[in-house]
């Protein structure tokens, strides 16, 4: 049969294709792109009411005016973007959804995109439906994957209409520091790139702080979540914020000719989300995790296959050297440990495995680490 050229050289998404495979009895499953805390009850509780007070019907497409304005409020307050109000949001069903009507509005056939190699794997998917160029930008396993001089060159010598930057990051962990993110700005000024600020992980930061490009960029989409700070992945519920208002509305043409608009007893709930008592169980949680990321830290170190301890997320990205790291995933997997092969993030994770530790009990973290000890 014959399809449209735009899907040809797609596949469906890596993690969740190892995440499938994972999920079986026995296996510890260090796969998953979530952690297994419930969504605050806070939230839960509002969405109840929302659909008994018969919050069922469409909403605008851009998202309902209250969760606009609170998420405008957030952005102001904490990341320093000016120059937004609710017009110049756009809420939709997922992060993955704002990402993808970015790039359709912005990226035709032959336009380039900087891509950090590795980057999260729907970026790379997302820019060929578009029928975009990649071109990757290096990231270095021994620099702990954080934008350094050669990836700022091959930045600046690109043609890139646009740059993708997360934040901290998906697959290796990294927390960007605000000078490196600084640099990149100002490349894209002097470019004339748009940046996509992806920071779906921004209260999820151990050491360090996190800075968002669009307070000091304009042309800066800036990307937030629900799924990862309030375990809200299958509620899905995403935003994009950016200054420049156009952009917002062309990608509002978008949702509003495919999604329509985010789920209406969904977004009712989400106007709760940025309390005190909310983020306080964000807070817990990253304590948890925190201690998961120290000891499977701890462990990769000992093995020495990680240079950087990541401050960031919920992933460690340890390198191998020059191995097969689909085989090594395979291996592990046939001995009870599910991991992503970092190959499946770009050529620079070639050689890695990604491990999320977003959900996983101590006893599997202690399986997994000596499951790696024993291949090695
Ligand atoms: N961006 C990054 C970096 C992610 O890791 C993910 C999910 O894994 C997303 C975006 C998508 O999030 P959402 O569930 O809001 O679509």
């Amino acid at each position: 049969m014959k399809f449209a050229s735009r899907i040809g050289g797609v596949g469906a998404s890596a993690t969740f294709k190892y995440s499938a495979l994972a999920k079986k009895e026995g296996v510890v499953n260090l796969t998953i792109g979530r952690t297994e805390f419930s969504t605050p009850n806070t939230i839960v509780e509002a969405a109840k009411k929302a659909l008994d007070e018969g919050r069922i019907h469409y909403t605008p497409t851009r998202g309902i005016p209250e969760l606009r304005e609170k998420i405008t409020e957030k952005l102001e307050k904490e990341n320093n973007i000016r120059d937004i109000n609710p017009e110049k949001i756009l809420v939709s069903t997922g992060a993955k959804q704002v990402i993808f009507e970015a790039i359709m509005s912005l990226i035709g056939r032959g336009d380039k995109v900087g891509m950090p190699d590795p980057s999260w794997v729907s970026y790379e998917s997302i820019v060929k439906i578009a029928e975009g160029d990649i071109v990757w930008l290096p990231l270095k396993h021994e620099k702990g994957f954080i934008p350094d001089e050669d990836f700022l060159s091959a930045l600046e010598n690109s043609d890139a209409k646009l740059v993708f930057i997360n934040s901290p990051n998906n697959p290796t962990g990294a927390v960007y520091p605000e000078k490196v993110i600084r640099k990149v700005a100002d490349i894209a000024e002097r470019k004339d790139m748009w940046i996509i600020s992806d920071e779906i992980y921004e209260k999820i930061i151990y050491e360090g702080k996190h800075f968002s490009a669009g307070s000091i960029y304009p042309k800066t989409i800036t990307v937030g979540g629900f799924s990862k700070e309030f375990s809200m992945t299958g509620w899905r519920l995403g935003y994009a914020a950016c200054p420049e208002k156009e952009v917002i509305d062309k990608m509002n043409i978008i949702q509003s000719q495919s999604v329509s608009c985010a789920v209406s007893f969904v977004q009712y709930a989400a106007t709760l989300a940025f309390t005190p008592e909310v983020r306080e169980e964000t807070r817990i949680m990253k304590e948890t995790l925190r201690k998961r990321r120290d000891y499977l830290a701890r462990r990769l170190r000992d093995m020495q296959v990680l240079e950087r301890i990541p401050s960031g997320a919920f992933y460690i990205f340890p390198n191998f050297g020059e191995i097969d790291d689909v085989a090594l995933t395979e291996k592990l997997l046939r001995r009870g440990v599910g991991v992503i092969p970092g190959s499946a993030f770009g050529s620079e994770g070639t050689g890695c495995v990604r491990i999320s530790y977003g959900a996983v009990s101590q006893k599997g973290m202690e399986r997994a680490a000596d499951e790696i000890e024993k291949w090695i």
